[in-house]
């Protein structure tokens, strides 16, 4: 499939990985928009949030378990979750993917 984050996933497009399971994978965003900026995505291609059904919520629970763990081994004391999800909403990538940003000064940016 030509889709940029089941390469990422697949290690056939590089990628700074910090953390990775069977279910998910987290690598730093490309163009970071805060001083701490990665992606989780889940391993299996779910197009965008609205695709989620009750057969993979369960790796979108795990994702919400894998989040806090990041932050708290990267010290994060406050972040921002942000899933776009559509085109018009501003979802570039269609392969489900949660934005975690944290930083200084993060104000009310959405993005
Ligand atoms: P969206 O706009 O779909 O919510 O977010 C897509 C994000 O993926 C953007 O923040 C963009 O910088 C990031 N991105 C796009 N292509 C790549 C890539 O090849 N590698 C990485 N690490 N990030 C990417
Ligand atoms: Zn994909």
């Amino acid at each position: 499939m030509d889709c940029v984050f089941c390469k990422i996933v697949a290690g056939e497009i590089p990628s700074k990985k910090l953390y990775e399971d069977a279910l998910c994978c987290a690598f730093y965003d490309l163009n970071p928009q805060a001083e701490t900026h990665f992606l989780v995505v889940p391993k299996t291609h779910i197009a965008s949030a609205q695709d989620i059904t009750a057969e993979t919520a369960p790796v979108v629970a795990h994702i919400f378990e894998v989040i806090p763990q990041l932050c708290k081994e990267l010290g994060l004391s406050g972040y921002r979750i942000i899933n776009n999800c559509g085109a018009s909403a501003g979802q570039t990538v269609m392969h489900l993917h949660f934005h975690v940003l944290s930083g200084p000064n993060l104000g009310e940016r959405l993005v």
